[in-house]
């Protein structure tokens, strides 16, 4: 820092000069002043001299002064005077840093400015150090809240992966299920239709249980289509599986085996009970016959019911289900089969 000024107050001239010429020896720029001077800040005042018997101004207005103007920033008095007990109190009360006792030897207005000056590079650093330590606050304040905000806006993109996991779930098991059904009828497909059947036997075989299949085949369908054409034979293939799938209980299965016929699968069900689910379809189709926007369609199947035998395979199974289904048409149709 560059040296210090200093402001003095002294109404002996000859002292006045004096002084002013031991410290400008010492390489600090002096201002004798007579009079408090509003513009102070000219002078940037660092060490103010104010001699308390030969003052204009009250020696403690001047301090006041001083301190008013300079309150922002280090500014060290010291009072000059001839009484130490006057000294002292102005010291102790009148807002001074240090004193020179008169009369003083050069070396002790030199050695009392160059301690004021130290003073007051303590001060300055210490405002340097609080200034540090305030930006330093300032800058984990900001760096605090920087995180916050990252966390929030973390905390939000982890809630949409943890929303968009969720849809993800969703339309995978919806893609699950389409994949699994037949796209007119809504039932099982031929491959899960048949999955279900190997599952459904290891199980009867296990518990051991019954298990009982019905192959259903619509009577005259191709007259549907002749009739009415292909469009009216498919929304009736829809009614059906509309039909079967309200007839069933929900851990039976209901499949399309192929164009217009259909497979039932029933666990845990005897043959008499499984011929009286299907005689139940039956006479339901037969009473109560399909009504479509083209016309109301009558419509009868034949069905062909079966118990599965231990050791039997799926397509065995199967094959003697259909030939029961084959053996109601051969019988006049609209009727229900037991083999
Ligand atoms: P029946 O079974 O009583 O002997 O006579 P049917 O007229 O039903 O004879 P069949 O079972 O052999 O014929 C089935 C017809 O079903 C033939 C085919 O054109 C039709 N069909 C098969 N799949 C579909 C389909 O997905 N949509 C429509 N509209 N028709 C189909
Ligand atoms: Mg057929
Ligand atoms: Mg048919």
């Amino acid at each position: 820092m560059k040296r210090k000024n200093i402001i003095l107050h002294e109404g002996e001239k000859s002292l006045a000069s004096h002084i002013s010429s031991i410290l400008t020896e010492e390489g600090y720029p002096v201002f004798c002043r007579e009079n408090f001077c509003e513009d102070e800040d000219a002078a940037d005042p660092h060490i103010v001299i104010i001699d308390i018997d030969h003052s204009d101004i009250p020696y403690r207005d001047l301090a006041r002064m001083y301190r008013n103007i300079h309150y922002q920033t280090p500014l060290q008095i010291v009072y000059i005077g001839g009484s130490k007990d006057t000294l002292l109190v102005a010291l102790e009360k009148d807002g001074g840093d240090d004193f020179i006792h008169l009369p003083a030897e050069d070396l002790d207005f030199t050695a009392r400015i160059k301690a004021a000056d130290i003073r007051l590079a303590n001060q300055y650093h210490l405002i340097q150090e609080r200034e540090f330590f305030r930006n330093a606050v300032k800058q984990e304040e900001e760096l605090s809240a920087r995180i916050l905000d990252q966390h929030v806006s973390l905390k939000e993109a982890f809630k949409n992966i943890e929303k968009f996991n969720q849809e993800l779930a969703t339309s995978n098991r919806r893609l699950e299920e389409i994949a699994k059904h037949d796209m007119l009828s809504g039932l099982l497909n031929r491959m899960s239709l048949f999955h279900a059947i190997d599952v459904e036997i290891d199980r009867a075989m296990r518990t051991p249980s019954p298990l009982c299949g019905i192959m259903i085949d619509i009577d005259f369908f191709k007259d549907i289509n002749d009739n009415f054409g292909h469009p009216v034979g498919d929304k009736v293939i829809k009614q059906i599986g509309l039909r079967l799938r309200q007839l069933l209980r929900t851990y039976d299965h209901a499949g399309r085996y192929g164009g217009e016929e259909f497979f039932i699968l029933l666990p845990n069900t005897t043959l008499d009970q499984a011929h009286i689910i299907g005689e139940r379809f039956r006479s339901d189709l037969e009473l109560k016959p399909i009504i479509i926007d083209e016309g109301t369609m009558h419509v009868t199947a034949s069905l062909g019911v079966s118990s599965y035998r231990e050791g039997e395979s799926r397509e065995g199974w199967i094959y003697r289900t259909d030939k029961a289904m084959y053996q109601a048409k051969q019988l006049g149709r609209n009727r229900v089969v037991s083999g």
